[in-house]
């Protein structure tokens, strides 16, 4: 078949709940994606920040292909070995002391949000709790996770959502305090806006937050789904600061393209929050994504990836910065790490889709945002590639 039969064929089944681009993607080697017809692409998006060791990663494969052969699932009804050495070392990285295994993102989400609400219950010794989230934030696509993503255009059409949910704005700490009220138990955000547009957290917003829960005894709930996993020069993006969230979410990367997400939690949260019959999932955790985790968790550790992030990324970085000064209508550059954005006055969707021409993948972030968040394991000569097809683009453009 060729490649136009491929795409329609798979426009006839599938729900069209996407415009994806006309590509169709048959393998991937390093930093780059081929399609059926051969072609090679430049990924600088990593299957939207999921791929942080790159394609065909050989320790990773190795590991699935034998975990495959030995049990790939059992429900968690019984106990099983790679899941519990996966749960062993994302807590050594992360520094929580409970874990949760998911299935995905949004998940994740919904698991964190409960694990609050039960806190506030055990504690309080009643329901009726209320969660702060941002505006332009994102957390997913279930009903739960909708509910605290502050963006209107996802949300209307499934209202009415899980109530008690008030929204704040981002790197405002004062907006924020005007929505605590006695029934606050929790304030979620994103330590890095992904979908929102690429906004870090300032340290005075953490911070902040983080003080102002403590002495509230409000619960910390950071979503690293996008920016953890290594992306931002840390194992996650909140270690950059001078705190430590109660409850964390992790997904994308952590996993390395087999679907999971986790939640984690202190002590003092797992002590009054969520017990036997609270919570569940029946493929959450099995052997075969805890090989993945504990395979994933094994090579950044093994290969430095944190360290080699903070190193090009600086490198990346100063290219974006001459490219925003070389062209004006890319009005903004900001970012960390691996996760950059470029803000543009020319529509992003048609300067992705130009990309793909150049045999360059990049994805967008919020309505005039190109996004930029490859495979952790890039080199300088892949930079200096990238910039190239990309500027050949903004100059036709
Ligand atoms: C992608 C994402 C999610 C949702 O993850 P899914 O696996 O798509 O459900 C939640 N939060 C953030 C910050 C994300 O980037």
């Amino acid at each position: 078949m060729d490649k136009q039969q491929y795409i329609n064929e798979a426009e006839e089944a599938l729900l069209h709940t996407y415009n994806r681009f006309p590509l169709v993607l048959d393998r991937g080697e390093g930093v780059c994606l081929y399609d059926t017809d051969g072609n090679r692409y430049l990924d600088f998006a990593a299957g939207i920040a999921v791929m942080a060791l790159g394609y065909s990663n050989e320790k990773y494969k190795q590991a699935l292909k034998n975990q495959i052969d030995q049990l790939t699932h059992t429900s968690n009804l019984y106990y099983n070995v790679p899941t519990m050495e996966a749960a062993q070392k994302f807590l050594k990285v992360s520094g929580m002391d409970r874990v949760f295994f998911t299935n995905s993102g949004a998940e994740a989400i919904e698991g964190a949000i409960k694990a609050a609400k039960k806190y506030a219950y055990t504690r309080d010794g009643h329901a009726d709790h209320e969660i702060i989230a941002m505006n332009h934030s994102f957390h997913g696509r279930t009903l739960g996770a909708l509910a605290v993503t502050g963006n209107a255009h996802y949300r209307e059409p499934f209202e009415p959502l899980p109530g008690g949910i008030r929204f704040a704005d981002f790197n405002d700490l004062d907006s924020v305090k005007a929505q605590i009220t006695d029934k606050t138990c929790a304030i979620l955000f994103e330590t890095v806006q992904g979908e929102g547009g690429i906004y870090p957290a300032t340290e005075q917003f953490v911070e902040g937050i983080a003080a102002l829960c403590k002495e509230k005894d409000i619960l910390l709930i950071l979503d690293e789904i996008q920016c953890g996993m290594g992306r931002t020069g840390k194992m996650f993006a909140w270690q950059h600061y001078d705190i430590k969230p109660d409850i964390m979410t992790s997904a994308k990367a952590l996993g390395c393209g087999v679907p999971v997400g986790a939640f984690a939690m202190t002590e003092r949260v797992a002590e009054k929050s969520l017990v036997p019959g609270d919570h569940g999932t029946t493929y959450g955790g099995n052997p075969f994504v805890g090989a993945a985790v504990s395979a994933v968790l094994d090579i950044m550790e093994e290969e430095h990836l944190t360290e080699h992030v903070e190193k090009i990324s600086g490198y990346l970085s100063e290219k974006l910065d001459d490219i925003a000064e070389k062209y004006d209508f890319i009005t903004a550059h900001r970012g960390i790490g691996l996760m950059q954005g470029l803000v543009s006055e020319k529509p992003v969707g048609a300067i992705a889709s130009e990309c793909l021409k150049e045999g360059l993948i990049v994805i967008t972030a919020g309505t005039n945002v190109i996004r930029l968040v490859p495979p952790l394991i890039i080199e300088e000569k892949h930079v200096d590639e990238m910039a190239e097809k990309f500027e050949r683009v903004l100059s036709r453009i």
